[in-house]
């Protein structure tokens, strides 16, 4: 009946999507955690806590339905900027102006997405070290830019960045360098004198570095943040979030600092994409940060993560996997070629219903070039509850 009176369709089909989205496939995130969780498999994928909260946290969220709940100021709702001011200005031992050096935004995904908007002109080269936080290259490709890929090489089990690899990517040309510090997947935390080579390489260009910390609290070897090197703050734009220091992934409140003409750039992009970001999360963010600030809860963040770490290595000692140096963030990478897996993806795929567990293939964090890198590694999340770690390790431990 309804087909008969509509009337014919004649007009041009749309178009389902731009070619700047035409290369891109689902997450990795997605598809594994969806994979874990048709298998019932016990998750060591995703990167997110299965465990909640600190108190103070939720008591903060709490307290924060009290109060606006209405449209945040485009910048950041001003305690939580002069919060954020005061804590990056503690690790780098200057006076941070909270209205023009600090901007809110939705996750560091959202501050990466806009820093890459504010300074990249179709063309553009940005150097991405591997294996990269996914998200980068998406945000370079869909301004228009072009990556660069300096991969890290693993040497008697470190993870280390080859000056002269750096220096060959980096030109005129190159506009922006992206660093991530401590480093997901890998767990590398930069030492000094490499940060120090990506400043004179940025420079060298007139390059402007993007340094993403977001697991900054989750360090076993002193994190040194790249804005803290000689000759680094006029040229970085620093990112982190409330996400992993708070185990509070679901928030998506971040912040970039810098200088205050990159942050204003990036504050240019930023207005059309969000305008601004969930007032009473960041209500609730200034009181987490305040609290932290007066207690020693990152410390004892530190030692918890020590302690899951310490779990997940115990365990995976029995199993074939043998884990890789890992200093910060919340990921172990380990070597499986012990496995008889044509590589990481078949293994990722296979994992949760031959023994139910949940891991994320290194390769998602390769350029296609350099993929087969990541042929023998496999990262396993720790940011999960010492007993699922345990439990996880029995049944991978059955696979020898
Ligand atoms: N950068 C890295 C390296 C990450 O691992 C994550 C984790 N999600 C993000 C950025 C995104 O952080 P957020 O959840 O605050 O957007
Ligand atoms: N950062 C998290 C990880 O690496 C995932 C975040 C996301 O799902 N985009 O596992």
């Amino acid at each position: 009946m309804m087909d008969s009176m509509s009337t014919p369709n004649d007009g041009v089909r749309p178009r389902h999507g731009s070619a700047r989205i035409a290369g891109f496939r689902e997450t990795v995130f997605a598809t594994y955690s969806r994979l874990a969780r048709e298998h019932g498999a016990l998750d060591l994928g995703q990167g997110f806590p299965d465990f909640d909260p600190p108190r103070f946290a939720l008591e903060a969220l709490a307290a924060s339905a009290h109060g606006s709940q209405q449209y945040a100021p485009l910048g950041g709702v001003p305690e939580l900027t002069q919060e954020v001011a005061h804590d990056v200005g503690g690790w780098l031992g200057r006076e941070l102006d909270p209205s023009q050096e600090v901007l809110i935004t939705v996750g560091a995904t959202e501050g990466l997405f806009a820093a890459v908007q504010a300074l990249i002109d179709p063309g553009d080269e940005v150097v991405l070290i591997e294996p990269f936080y996914d998200a980068y290259p998406a945000d370079v490709v869909m301004a228009g830019g072009v990556p660069r890929y300096v991969p890290l090489e693993l040497q008697d089990g470190q993870w280390r960045l080859d000056p002269d690899r750096l220096r060959a990517a980096v030109s005129e040309r190159t506009r922006a360098i992206v660093v991530n510090t401590p480093h997901n997947p890998t767990g590398k935390v930069f030492r000094p004198d490499e940060l120090d080579l990506l400043v004179a390489e940025a420079e060298r260009v007139g390059a402007v570095l993007i340094s993403d910390e977001v697991y900054q609290r989750i360090a076993f070897t002193q994190h040194v943040p790249l804005a803290s090197r000689p000759g680094a703050w006029e040229r970085t734009l620093t990112i982190a979030s409330l996400g992993k220091t708070f185990s509070v992934t679901g928030w998506k409140i971040g912040w970039v600092t810098g200088p205050a003409e990159l942050v204003g750039a990036v504050r240019m992009a930023h207005q059309w994409i969000p305008f601004d970001v969930a007032s009473p999360l960041q209500r609730a963010g200034a009181a987490m940060l305040r609290h932290a600030r007066e207690s020693n809860y990152y410390d004892e963040l530190r030692e918890a993560y020590q302690v899951r770490r310490d779990a997940l290595l115990e365990v995976l000692q029995p199993t074939p996997f043998r884990a890789l140096v890992h200093d910060g963030g919340y990921f172990v990478v380990a070597d499986s070629s012990a496995l008889e897996y044509p590589d990481d993806v078949a293994l990722c795929l296979d994992l949760p219903e031959r023994v139910g567990v949940g891991a994320i293939p290194p390769s998602a964090f390769y350029s296609d070039e350099h993929k087969a890198m990541a042929r023998h590694l496999v990262r396993f999340a720790y940011c999960k509850d010492v007993g699922v770690l345990r439990q996880a390790g029995r049944r991978l431990a059955a696979l020898t």
